[in-house]
């Protein structure tokens, strides 16, 4: 599965945000919901379409696809020099596949800030030090290693050797590697560096009640985003752990009078899975209808060996219909009559909502 982190400083709500998206895990009905550690939390992934599949086939049961959430706590400033978890932390942060940076953008005399005001730029500042210089850290280990072979002339690690050479002084300055111009050739290279901060980075501007307009904190952070090309969400944690504790019925009563169509989560939930390039398709049969999770661009012998790696390794063909075929001609049968019902190969580029059935030798 996929994992995204969620980091900031401390007294951002953080956990506050993690207990809703852990409790919104554990009161969907039907969901498989599991505590992997106390801090770690797996999450469906909301997707109206499951249930307007489910109307139609009338299956067993439904699963959702799922993210996972890791509540990274206890980054302080000094971190990467081990101060506070510091270690630890950072360590927890290299297991990750993407970042969530909560970001404090609400007042509130009654919860402390830990430099005494709210900063959104500064905080985040605090935060992205930190973990530019761990990865400095990273990235002069690797220059000490990749400078003996780059002297007997190998061609990697002269490439290597020069980009490693342009990212110091970067992050030296505190600044993330993903806010470096890179020609295509570097950032290929630049992935087998396993940096901190070149994982998909989403900030969570975590606003008051009333703070989704006219807020300049949150402005701030929407504009430093868009300089680094990281994703923002804004929401309110405080109101969606509130919601997180209401049933169904409560939930859609409350979001009508807040005005909302879904909980901010969702928007959390959905941008850490566009963030790490993600895309659902589905399996609709009477036992069960079901989502699954694969990069943008998977083939469909790569989709299949989400289900089980027998079927990546003896695929023969993947019957495919649309998913908007599927639900306009009410399931497969009227989807086949219309000609809307498709036998891919194994170059077949999955597409987001297909709905598919493999065939494959055992
Ligand atoms: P963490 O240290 O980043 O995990 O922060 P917590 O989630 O524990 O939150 C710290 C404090 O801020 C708690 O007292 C929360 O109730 C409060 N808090 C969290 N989110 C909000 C919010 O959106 N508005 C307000 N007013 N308080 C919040």
């Amino acid at each position: 599965g996929f994992k995204c982190g969620i980091v900031g400083l401390p007294n951002v709500g953080k956990s506050t945000l993690f207990n809703a998206l852990t409790k919104a895990g554990i009161e969907a009905q039907n969901f498989p919901f599991c505590t992997i550690e106390p801090n770690a939390g797996v999450v469906p992934m909301p997707d109206a379409r499951l249930n307007e599949l489910a109307s139609i086939v009338k299956p067993e049961r439904v699963v959702p696809t799922t993210m996972e959430f890791v509540d990274i706590a206890g980054l302080v400033a000094g971190a990467s020099r081990g101060e506070g978890l510091g270690n630890k932390f950072l360590a927890n942060i290299r297991e990750t596949d993407a970042i969530a940076h909560v970001v404090r953008c609400f007042e509130d005399d009654n919860v402390i800030h830990v430099a005494n005001q709210i900063d959104p730029l500064n905080d985040i500042e605090t935060i992205n030090l930190e973990l530019a210089l761990a990865d400095l850290d990273s990235v002069e280990k690797q220059l000490q290693r990749v400078t003996r072979n780059a002297k007997g002339g190998d061609k990697e690690a002269v490439a290597a050797k020069a980009l490693l050479e342009k990212l110091l002084p970067h992050l030296s300055e505190g600044l993330p590697a993903r806010s470096l111009e890179l020609n295509e050739d570097e950032q290929r290279l630049i992935k087998t560096f396993h940096l901190l901060t070149t994982k998909p980075t989403m900030y969570i501007a975590n606003v008051a009640e009333d703070g989704f307009e006219n807020n300049p904190h949150l402005e701030t952070v929407r504009t430093l985003a868009a300089s680094e090309g990281a994703s923002i969400v804004a929401i309110c944690n405080k109101l969606e752990s509130e919601i997180a504790e209401l049933d169904d019925e409560e939930k859609l009563e409350f979001l009508q009078e807040m005005g909302m169509d879904e909980p901010g989560l969702d928007r959390v939930i959905r941008s850490g899975y566009e963030l790490l390039g993600l895309q659902t398709y589905f399996t609709a049969g009477v036992k069960e209808v079901r989502a699954w999770t694969i990069k943008v661009g998977d083939t469909a012998p790569k989709a299949a060996a989400v289900i089980h790696t027998d079927f990546e390794k003896g695929f023969i063909r993947a019957e495919v219909i649309a998913y908007q075929d599927f639900v306009q001609f009410k399931g497969e049968q009227g989807a086949k009559e219309a000609g809307k019902w498709r036998l891919e190969g194994k170059d077949y580029i999955v597409k987001d909502g297909d709905v598919v059935h493999f065939r494959f030798n055992v």
